[in-house]
């Protein structure tokens, strides 16, 4: 079965078991979106290359955020391809914890992965400067730190744990906050988008958007 799937001429979904990356081409080589649980780097590998390109060229990692499943490989991936690394201000204490503080405290219990210096700190409304189509839309809830990508010219949004769509569209598993959750989905579901792509399950099609309003328009809905 592929692990890759085309979304639009410029972006494919990986798929690492449980979490999903995403390969966009940009004017300055690949931009890789999350990196997995630890120990996947050669998994992302294969997939880049399933999608017909080049892993050396990774120029560029952004992480979503820094829970495990989605940044666990950004060291390894960072180390072998030189890429410079993207993320918000509020997840960099859990993605660059110093390396003798990781290697003394947390490894032994296996809670925490590699960390990874940040080269780029991305800000809420900030447009890429290797795809200047592409908006950067801070998105607390599910965790402080969350950022999004809106890829105006494409029409989709990448929606990291924004929610979760395995079994149909629900909130994603263990959020910070669920109400700031919330209010962040109906938020993000006034830009405009056909389409959504997420961290776990499957790409959402048409009228994303409205999906995503109408889905979780619900307070009740947990
Ligand atoms: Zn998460
Ligand atoms: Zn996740």
């Amino acid at each position: 079965m592929s692990n890759v799937l085309q979304i639009s001429p410029r972006l494919w979904q990986l798929k690492m078991g449980m979490v999903n990356s995403f390969l966009l081409t940009t004017d300055d080589g690949l931009l890789l979106i999350d990196a997995g649980w630890p120990g996947q780097a050669e998994k992302i590998f294969s997939a880049v290359r399933e999608s017909g390109h080049t892993p050396r060229d990774i120029r560029h990692l952004l992480l979503t955020h820094g829970h495990i499943d989605h940044a666990g490989s950004a060291a390894e991936v960072q180390r072998r391809t030189g890429a410079q690394t993207y993320a918000h201000a509020i997840e960099l204490e859990l993605i660059t914890i110093p390396a003798i503080v990781y290697r003394l405290l947390i490894k032994p219990g296996g809670t925490k992965y590699e960390p990874v210096t940040i080269d780029h700190v991305l800000q809420n409304g900030e447009l890429l400067a290797i795809a200047s189509d592409i908006e950067i839309i801070h998105s607390p809830g599910h965790c402080a730190g969350q950022v999004v990508l809106l890829l105006r010219n494409d029409g989709v949004l990448i929606a990291g744990d924004l929610c979760s769509n395995i079994m149909g569209l629900s909130y994603s598993v263990l959020n910070e906050d669920i109400s700031l959750a919330r209010e962040t989905l109906l938020r993000v579901a006034k830009y405009p988008f056909d389409r959504a792509v997420f961290g776990h399950g499957k790409p959402l099609n048409n009228r994303a958007n409205q999906r995503l309003k109408e889905r979780f328009s619900d307070p009740k809905l947990r």
